[in-house]
């Protein structure tokens, strides 16, 4: 039976795959082999370690450069950028975003933040991320359109504002066919890039696509700044209100204090943002060996019957931030004895988030129905993916 000899065989792939086998190896360990020591020693020799300084614009103008997005602003975490970037597409309480039901609970968190209404939709086996045409199919049965051009829940009379696409694993959705489904329906839509910097859709940087992307920089992600993330803003005026709304909106002024709206502390501090700087440097070396390790992790688990490893499609570049791996079919029991025999031999590996119609917080939600989604969750298992891993 395959079921029998899988577990062995994947932790043996993974072990001949990993080139300096140690206690224990993480999902996705951060490296500073760059100017790392030096940025954030700066930082502290002259001061400069919180909520302003140059390494804080830098940080954002080479985001900027890197991804081709016109803006970028730096705040403090990546769920953070999705409540801001949320609050400038124009999403209101009691409001509907449409998201896919399969991410980690920070892109339901920012709705909610919002006191809007997660509505929950399916994925494509192809990308993991949102299915643009089932998509399309299902607000084709439960759109009215108001009177003030908005699209409406037929079912619950909510005004849908927006969607949430989210790159998983650092693979892009089909973003096209995405867009033109947004455009139909009126709706925003605002990228949770989380975990894909360093992702291209036919060669334009994941993030850049809608309005506003929001982009993560926690110790598990492609570069670190310790806690960080970034809005990319298409426009001038949409960046400047979003440095705005995550400074406390006060008004420049030599010394008083006024402030025009209940607003935000989200802004990143100097010293993580010097952090950031000496990691974006390196991301292209990043990039190269998470590649290559990959191409291994291809090659190692090519001879192994009943599982797959996640491809990208053939029209974008991947940052392979996160390795997957398919079963065949969904199964429970082997899941969890895959991740028994790895975890056991200290190497981390992990399913993917139990998705959000099944925690009790979201288990009301709208939402669409979720074929593919929960085969997904006892179909794939996360290998060790940090740079780190892949030497010569
Ligand atoms: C990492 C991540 C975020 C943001 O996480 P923070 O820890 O707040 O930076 C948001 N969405 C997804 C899908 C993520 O993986």
């Amino acid at each position: 039976m395959i079921g029998e000899q899988l577990p062995g065989q994947l932790l043996a792939a993974i072990q001949q795959v990993l080139s300096n086998p140690t206690d224990f190896t993480a999902l996705h360990e951060p490296l500073f082999e760059g100017n790392e020591w030096s940025y954030v020693k700066d930082c502290l020799e002259t001061g400069w370690v919180s909520s302003v300084g140059q390494y804080v614009d830098q940080f954002e103008r080479n985001l900027a450069e890197y991804t081709g997005s016109p803006h970028a602003i730096a705040v403090m975490n990546g769920t953070a950028a999705l409540h801001i970037c949320l609050l400038l597409a124009g999403v209101k309480p009691n409001d509907e975003v449409l998201m896919p039901s399969l991410t980690f609970i920070a892109t339901a968190n920012a709705v909610a933040y919002c006191g809007a209404i997660p509505h929950l939709i399916d994925v494509s086996n192809d990308t993991l991320g949102v299915d643009p045409d089932k998509l399309e199919q299902y607000l084709n049965d439960i759109v009215q359109f108001g009177t003030d051009g908005y699209a409406y829940n037929r079912q619950t009379g909510r005004r849908l504002m927006a969607v949430i696409p989210m790159h998983t694993f650092g693979h892009p959705v089909e973003l096209d066919k995405l867009m033109r489904v947004c455009e139909k329906y009126h709706l925003e839509m605002i990228e949770d890039a989380a975990e894909s910097l360093g992702s291209f859709y036919r060669g334009r940087h994941t993030g850049t696509f809608g309005k506003l992307g929001a982009i993560s920089f926690n110790g598990n992600k492609v570069i670190t700044t310790g806690g960080g993330g970034a809005i990319l803003a298409a426009d001038e005026a949409t960046a400047r209100m979003a440095k705005h709304l995550t400074t406390t909106a006060k008004l420049p002024h030599r010394w008083s204090y006024q402030h025009d709206q209940t607003a935000y502390n989200y802004r990143m501090p100097n010293l993580n943002a010097a952090l950031g700087c000496a990691q974006l440097e390196q991301l292209p070396s990043f990039l190269n060996r998470k590649r290559r390790l990959s191409m291994r992790y291809k090659e190692a688990f090519s001879h192994i019957n009943g599982i797959q490893w996640f491809e990208e499609q053939e029209h974008v570049t991947s940052n392979y931030w996160l390795n997957a791996l398919l079963l065949d079919e969904p199964d429970e029991g082997l899941l969890n004895r895959m991740l028994e025999i790895t975890n056991d031999a200290g190497i981390m590996t992990r399913p993917i988030w139990t998705p959000m119609h099944r925690l009790s917080m979201f288990s009301q939600s709208p939402r669409m129905e979720l074929t593919v989604t929960e085969q997904l969750e006892f179909r794939i298992i996360n290998i060790p993916s940090g740079s780190r891993l892949f030497d010569e």
